[in-house]
């Protein structure tokens, strides 16, 4: 790990222009558990039920009763981290130019990081499919306390998470602007995600492309370590700390 993390401390100070990509392990120690890997979500709960937009318009319950009894207290309770607060730093410094992010907990806006692009959405945001209107994920709460799936109120109509279900297309205006900041980075630090659904796979393939350096950091392997200027198989706080007293 040393070796990685002096090779990434030179390859930050000669950079000034860097993206930082983030997934659910970024999250996973403000108590967000990630999808796949150990205590994933996914070994738990099929998301082809809970996350899939097919399954939704067929049944919101599903998701609705998922939402009230296990993921609305994990949001409402985690606090960014280390790692999140590192990346306010960079910003501040005029080091990190934006982050995109797959997670959907808001935490990088909480922390205080001003450019985020939000790829998947923001799960603490509810709106109407009928009349979108939008409300929080605690009003939500309160009308799931006595309505299951919980309903507009003022047309009735059915409410959903602003997050993009599988099945659902990502938004092109958010991946254009993803594939911007990707193209004219320097550094393309990729954290916290397996790396396997697009665009986490693409974005660190067009950043090479683009003769950016790419430093992966994630505790389990990715497919496109082998692509990687500098991997650290670690947790994304211990080696931003590192990174941070350095700098
Ligand atoms: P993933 O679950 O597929 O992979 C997470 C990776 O993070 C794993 O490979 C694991 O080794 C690594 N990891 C765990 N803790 C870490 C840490 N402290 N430091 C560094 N690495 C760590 O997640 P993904 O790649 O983001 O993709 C899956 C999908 O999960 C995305 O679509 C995302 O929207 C969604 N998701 C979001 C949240 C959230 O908002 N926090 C939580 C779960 C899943
Ligand atoms: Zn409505």
């Amino acid at each position: 790990m040393d070796e990685g993390i002096n090779k990434l401390k030179k390859l930050f100070d000669d950079s000034k222009n860097i993206v930082a990509f983030t997934g659910a392990g970024f999250s996973s120690e403000s108590g967000i558990p990630t999808f796949r890997g150990v205590g994933g979500l996914w070994n738990e709960y099929d998301p082809m039920k809970y996350a899939n937009i097919k399954y939704f318009s067929d049944d919101p319950s599903y998701y609705w009763s998922f939402f009230r009894d296990v993921r609305y207290s994990i949001i409402k309770n985690a606090k960014p981290n280390a790692a999140h607060y590192a990346l306010v730093d960079f910003e501040r410094k005029n080091k990190l130019k934006t982050v995109i992010t797959q997670n959907i907990d808001g935490l990088h806006q909480m922390a205080g990081q001003s450019k985020v692009i939000e790829l998947h959405g923001n799960s603490r945001e509810i709106y109407c499919i009928d009349c979108s209107k939008v409300i929080t994920m605690d009003e939500a709460f309160k009308i799931l306390k006595y309505k299951l799936p919980p309903r507009c109120q003022y047309c009735d109509g059915i409410l959903r998470p602003n997050t993009v279900f599988f099945g659902e297309s990502l938004s092109q205006q958010k991946i254009e602007e993803a594939v911007f900041f990707t193209k004219n980075c320097d550094l393309f630090l990729a954290m916290g995600s397996s790396l396997v659904v697009t665009p986490a796979s693409f974005l660190p393939q067009i950043a090479k492309a683009a003769k950016a350096s790419l430093v992966i950091v994630n505790i389990d392997p990715t497919p496109i370590d082998y692509l990687a200027d500098v991997v650290i198989h670690d947790k994304a706080s211990k080696v931003l700390m590192h990174i941070l007293k350095g700098s």
